[in-house]
């Protein structure tokens, strides 16, 4: 017999996402603050923090992709990232003809400022043991997958999605994984989820290397 508890029970999604929104609650908050103690906006902030991960740059429309905004939203932001000295615009290193936005020094010095504030997070995440860790980093990859899937957010360039990726291919519990295209092993907290060197496998193979990688 079920329990008073039981039968008001909300169904477990449904508390999922709630405790969810919870987390984006504080991690708005630290955003707001550390953009803010910045003077960016949160969109500003988030193409600073983007550029910071692509040190050769990105042209005004692999941005909006990246953050899923529109081209005048970024068109405006990278503007007034220019103005205040944070970012400029040069040739693209692939094609001469191209404009790429690349930081500033000034603009560098600002995103460790932001890298440090924004730690509420982090510091509730390293409060929990390592392994607890390790499996909520694999399951928010199976969640961004998911979401990518359902075109949700652009994809990013996760391991799971790489045509190099070679998911559970060595017996080493530790080291499991392999990667051809530096040919290295590695274990689930090396998986990467914005690697520079991912290019994307076909659309089948990341889903099977999904699977093999979600066990
Ligand atoms: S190239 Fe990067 S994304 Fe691709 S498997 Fe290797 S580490 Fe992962």
């Amino acid at each position: 017999m079920s329990s008073p508890l039981e039968k008001t029970d909300s169904p477990l999604v449904e508390k999922l996402g709630h405790a969810m929104n919870r987390i984006h609650v504080a991690m708005r908050a630290d955003s707001w603050d550390a953009f803010g103690a910045n003077d960016l906006n949160p969109t500003q902030g988030q193409i600073a923090l983007l550029l910071g991960r692509r040190s050769s740059g990105l042209r005004l429309s692999e941005i909006a992709d990246e953050l899923a905004v529109s081209s005048p939203t970024v068109s405006d932001s990278v503007a007034a990232l220019v103005e205040k000295g944070l970012v400029k615009k040069d040739k693209a290193k692939d094609d001469g003809r191209a404009v790429a936005v690349r930081l500033t020094a000034a603009g560098k010095r600002m995103i460790k400022r932001l890298d440090l504030i924004g730690g509420t997070i982090g510091s509730v995440i390293s409060r929990l043991p390592h392994s607890e860790q390790v499996q909520l980093y694999k399951t928010l990859i199976r969640m961004v997958r998911e979401l990518q899937l359902d075109g949700r957010i652009p994809i990013s360039r996760m391991c799971v999605t790489c045509r190099y990726f070679r998911p559970n291919a060595h017996k080493d519990p530790k080291r499991p994984h392999h990667c051809e295209f530096v040919n290295v092993a590695f274990g689930d907290r090396t998986i990467r989820v914005d690697c520079p060197d991912h290019e994307p496998a076909e659309e089948h193979i990341a889903n099977q290397n999904c699977k093999v990688f979600s066990g």
